[in-house]
């Protein structure tokens, strides 16, 4: 399979009404234990994207610049903690793939970890915090252990996209310890953490578009 940059722009085609489409599921899992933003931070960073992608998908000649310019409207864009953390995770992820037009699997996966570590390294959070990292970090590990398993690169992916949604499900019963949700302490028992979710929805469209290339 050959990730094009037209694949990473139908990708953000689909990010933008997906943010609109869960705006207000991702807004009410941060009232429970935030202050209930984080659906509005993502749409209105979104919008934003809407408006400018056609400019930033014409002036630039690689996936990674495309993305970078994604990630810096996200980053002027959506407020709070999840606006630096999505900014750079679209900023980082093309790092080490510059000037390439096109991406084969074990590219994309690492094109995926560099985004993952951004966060990492912005947020300072590790697995068991409560946040996004609780279901990024351990998907991404389970999918480069794939890498060599003989699967088919959509199965590798749908596993990805699976360990998202279980990571997102396993920071229900947790304390935070990063974040906003940290100043609940056990009061954030028994609530999702909405970053979490949102990753899960991200690659999730990133898989939806894979599946037309299979096609
Ligand atoms: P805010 O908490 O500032 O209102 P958002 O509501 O947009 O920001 O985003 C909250 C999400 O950001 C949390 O659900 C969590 O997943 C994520 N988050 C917060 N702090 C961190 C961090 N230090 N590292 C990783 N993710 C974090
Ligand atoms: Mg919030």
């Amino acid at each position: 399979m050959e990730f094009n940059k037209e694949y990473f722009r139908n990708v953000i085609l689909r990010l933008i009404p997906m943010f609109e489409e869960h705006r207000d599921y991702l807004s009410k899992l941060d009232s429970d234990i935030g202050d209930g933003d984080h659906g509005i931070n993502m749409s209105i960073g979104f919008r934003e994207v809407e408006k400018q992608i056609d400019k930033i998908y014409e002036e630039t000649d690689d996936i990674a610049s495309f993305y970078k310019k994604v990630g810096m409207i996200i980053l002027g864009k959506v407020g709070g903690a999840a606006g630096p953390l999505y900014g750079s995770l679209f900023m980082k992820a093309g790092e080490d793939v510059k000037g390439q037009n096109s991406l084969t699997f074990p590219e994309f996966v690492n094109f995926i970890e560099n985004g993952i570590k951004s966060i990492e390294a912005r947020g300072k959070a590790v697995v068991g915090d409560k946040t996004m990292v609780d279901a990024l970090r351990p998907a991404i590990d389970a999918m480069k252990n794939e890498l060599e398993s003989g699967k088919s690169e959509i199965e590798i992916f749908e596993n990805f996209v699976n360990e998202l949604k279980e990571g997102s499900d396993r920071t229900i019963p947790l304390i935070a310890k990063k974040g906003r949700a940290m100043r609940l302490g056990e009061r954030a028992v028994g609530f999702r953490d909405p970053g979490s979710f949102s990753s899960y929805l991200i690659y999730k469209e990133f898989l939806e578009e894979m599946k037309k290339l299979d096609e």
